[in-house]
């Protein structure tokens, strides 16, 4: 998969995707990085790509030319009306959901924003186009966004994961918070290890796990719960949880 990635600060960008399992990916091609810089189609010998608001005020804004030319370019080089993203904080929420979505496509197209953020044109005059949030909160620019969606959607490639049955047990993917995890020793400072996961066997550890992860979930994040369908023995087991509770 190819994220055609527009910003200018490409290397702030490469950096925070170099390690680990997302920098082995990059490095054996299984995921591509097109990092356009807008100021190549700057107006001015300045390479600068942003003006005074219209109407005052503070901060500056991105200009349109240059970042449609650099949506056109990364068209060019991807397949036929695929989706492009921007990063805004007035965007929808970004979900697992999302990152299953995203995984499907062999291109995808990423505008990452800096100062007061994009003309509203650009948004405008993009077909097949999404406004994306990480969350309701400011940064400076797209770039730790723009690495977000990367990572999260990478992680759901095949071949990427050392073993790709770990993202599908990963927190949201099935709408439910992970299990917890232990490992060696088995007793820290007096906290053992729960002993079904030291018995060997494994339906007993599997039964566990599933109703840690749902009690997890009830505990941390109950709204998840709200959207799924749990199965009926899934129910059981979090409605005898919840009969516990009481007594
Ligand atoms: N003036 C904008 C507003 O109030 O909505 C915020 C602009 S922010 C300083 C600059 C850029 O960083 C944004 O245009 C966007 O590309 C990126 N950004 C900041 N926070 C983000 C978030 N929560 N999710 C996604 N992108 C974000």
């Amino acid at each position: 998969m190819k994220f055609h990635i527009i910003t200018i600060f490409s290397d702030q960008l490469e950096k925070s995707l170099k390690y680990g399992v997302i920098g082995k990916a990059l490095e054996t091609n299984t995921i591509e990085l097109n990092l356009i810089d807008p100021r190549k189609f700057s107006d001015n010998d300045y390479g600068s790509i942003d003006d005074k608001p219209y109407g005052g005020g503070p901060g500056m804004v991105m200009q349109c030319e240059p970042v449609l030319s650099s949506i056109e370019e990364a068209k060019e080089q991807a397949e036929k009306d695929t989706l492009t993203v921007f990063l805004t904080p007035q965007g929808e929420q970004f979900t697992q959901k999302h990152a299953q979505k995203f995984s499907k496509y062999k291109d995808i197209i990423i505008v990452s924003a800096r100062y007061e953020g994009l003309d509203e044109r650009i948004i405008q005059l993009t077909d097949n186009s999404m406004e994306l949030s990480i969350g309701d909160y400011v940064l400076s620019g797209g770039e730790i966004p723009s690495a977000v969606i990367v990572d999260s959607v990478s992680r759901l490639i095949p071949g990427v994961l050392g073993d790709a049955e770990s993202a599908n047990k990963d927190s949201f993917s099935l709408g439910l918070l992970e299990h917890p995890h232990y490992t060696r020793p088995e007793n820290v400072r007096g906290e053992i290890v729960p002993e079904v996961l030291l018995s060997g066997d494994h339906q007993a550890i599997e039964k566990w796990r599933i109703k840690k992860s749902l009690i997890k979930t009830f505990e941390k994040r109950p709204d998840l719960l709200d959207k799924i369908e749990l199965s009926e023995d899934q129910k059981t087991l979090l409605n005898n949880y919840k009969k516990e509770l009481k007594e």
